[in-house]
């Protein structure tokens, strides 16, 4: 196996493509290309990669800003007006900072997951066409 499930971590960890290392994965800020344009993976998988991504990214949002913000206000270290008004703007500014990087953390799972399934380790990557 040519790509490691190491390198697979840290290409996804970067937003970069699993299979070539590549970091032009998105046109734009939020737009993920169809397949990449250095080594021709397919990279928008199709719907389920879609919720899947998303999933992450409410994960990390609750998890890593809203769950932390509620703690402060319980403990008495920010006032609750201003827990409100912080977690209010949280949940719309961290899920489109955290877009990009969600996104590239589904692929990079999915390859931990499969990593023969790399067109680099002799797979055929995963096309639209194998979406049950
Ligand atoms: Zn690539």
């Amino acid at each position: 196996m040519t790509i490691s499930r190491k390198l697979i971590f840290w290409r996804g960890v970067f937003n970069r493509c699993p299979n070539c290392g590549g970091g032009r994965m998105f046109e734009g800020w939020v737009r993920l290309r169809r397949q990449c344009p250095d080594c021709g993976m397919v990279l928008e998988q199709g719907e389920g990669f879609f919720l899947g991504s998303m999933s992450i990214n409410y994960g990390v949002t609750i998890a890593g800003f809203l769950l932390p913000v509620l703690l402060l206000v319980a403990a008495g270290w920010i006032p609750v007006n201003a827990g409100i008004a912080l977690g209010l703007i949280g949940a719309i500014v961290v899920p489109v900072l955290f877009y990009r990087s969600s996104r590239s953390w589904w692929l990079m799972i999915y390859f931990l997951t499969l990593p023969h399934e790399l067109p680099a380790n002799g797979g055929e990557g995963r096309g639209q066409d194998d979406v049950v």
